[in-house]
């Protein structure tokens, strides 16, 4: 619920405004200061195994993939 569900969710309800008003209001998910949800891998979305150094800002999956193009080398 609070990372990909949400937003299908306002789809279906654009065509009734006052239905999507109450939901917003009860389900939007929480601003948050700290924890794992507040950083999110910029590529996919992903919350889990999150890359912070040298600010790449990806998961651990993302980081596999592009990380020759970006510029990392693999050693032995
Ligand atoms: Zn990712």
């Amino acid at each position: 619920m609070t990372t990909s569900d949400y937003k299908k969710v306002l789809k279906q309800l654009k065509s009734k405004p006052a239905k999507l008003k109450k939901f917003l209001k009860h389900n939007a998910p929480k601003k948050r200061e700290y924890g794992i949800a507040i950083r999110k891998c910029k590529r996919c979305g992903r919350n889990r195994a999150h890359i912070r150094s040298y600010s790449l800002g990806l998961c651990r999956q993302c980081f596999r993939e592009i990380a020759t193009e970006i510029g990392f080398k693999k050693y032995s």
